[in-house]
């Protein structure tokens, strides 16, 4: 602490990121990175942008992304807005869209930096508790509120809310906008961005950092109606013109045309995910349902910290929550199928230990 913060400052709880160690020889499957590297056409793109070109700034609408975002939705390039990773994004909705006078609503077990950034922006929140089996209920969510947000699979759940409750939710809030984070949606989920040009009131985010496999050059995206894209714009050109890199604008660019290494390399890892869901329950996990890049379990005789540890112990590192509700459940991420195999080799000599 210090005398020269201000007053904001103290009162700031931040988010604290899944660990990134330093440290070779890991298998890490506790920040839902993907395993696969980016399609070579990304990496090639990111490449080419590396010469004399880079003296110069990038163009700050990254127009180029845009387009190729848009041609992909099939929406215009005014209903697209990118940023630096969709922590950026969510953000700017925070500040631009989701901070109105009456409470914001998100579920009890969701995203950790959604209170975060309440406390960014000083923005008044209601949780809305998660049913026993972890899911959204739409009814639930009959309260007066100023706006709605959740991710879709949920995090760290995994749970998918179909998209006919999705347009349900919608339909009973005509007059609060409602954010749908879709960092996951491409392991399984379907989109709401086809909802998107029938609801004004609907702004879906969406990351490059976990199907797409690049979270190391930090590219998120939302699309809506236009003026729920001008209001972002607003608040992006109020903070920083070029939150996007030349390498970032390409490497973007490239991943979306590029759509059979994506929905390959999606596929992989669905087909691990389901792989590791049936070991996990031979094992005596109770899995939660997943359509994300990772699943969330327990286990009923080992408590999940020292599950944790103990595969901590054998050079695997996954996500445990020391919170209220789920602090009995490993949330780990979907690794190679190399990665998989040695997971559940580990947790078969653990839980068989007595
Ligand atoms: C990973 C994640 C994000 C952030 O993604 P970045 O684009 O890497 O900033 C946003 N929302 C949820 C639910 C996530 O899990």
């Amino acid at each position: 602490m210090s005398q020269f913060w201000s007053q904001l400052v103290h009162t700031l709880t931040p988010y604290i990121p899944g660990e990134q160690p330093k440290v070779d020889n890991l298998i890490k499957l506790n920040t839902n990175e993907n395993p696969y590297p980016p399609s070579p056409k990304a990496l090639q793109a990111i490449r080419d942008e590396t010469g004399e070109c880079l003296k110069l700034y990038p163009d700050p609408n990254a127009e180029v992304l845009k387009q190729a975002i848009a041609d992909y939705y099939h929406v215009e390039p005014n209903q697209v807005f990118v940023g630096n990773g969709s922590d950026e994004v969510l953000a700017h909705a925070f500040q631009a869209l989701l901070k109105q006078d009456k409470p914001l609503l998100f579920p009890d077990i969701t995203y950790s930096f959604y209170p975060v950034y309440c406390g960014l922006y000083e923005i008044e929140y209601q949780t809305i508790p998660l049913t026993d089996t972890f899911e959204i209920d739409i009814k639930d969510y009959s309260v007066d509120c100023g706006a709605i947000i959740f991710p879709n699979p949920n995090a760290p759940t995994g749970r998918l809310l179909p998209l006919n409750a999705i347009e349900k939710l919608l339909q009973n809030h005509v007059n609060s906008l409602i954010l749908v984070d879709e960092a996951y949606i491409d392991f399984g989920g379907e989109t709401a961005i086809s909802l998107v040009n029938r609801y004004p009131n609907l702004l879906v985010t969406q990351t490059l950092s976990k199907s797409r496999s690049l979270a190391g050059i930090r590219v998120g995206l939302a699309i809506g109606q236009a003026p729920l894209i001008e209001a972002l714009e607003r608040v992006k050109n109020s903070f920083n013109s070029y939150p996007l890199g030349r390498l970032a604008i390409y490497g973007a660019k490239a991943s979306f045309e590029d759509q059979a290494y994506f929905v390959s390399s999606c596929q992989k890892i669905i087909t691990t995910r389901e792989e590791l869901i049936t070991t996990l329950q031979q094992l005596g996990f109770l899995v939660i349902p997943s359509a994300a890049n990772f699943i969330f379990a327990t286990h009923p005789n080992f408590p999940a910290e020292q599950l944790a540890s103990a595969l901590r112990e054998q050079s695997i590192i996954v996500r445990y929550f020391n919170k209220p509700r789920i602090d009995q459940y490993l949330r780990i991420t979907i690794g190679t199928d190399v990665e998989n195999k040695i997971l559940c080799d580990v947790l078969a000599k653990i839980v068989s230990m007595p």
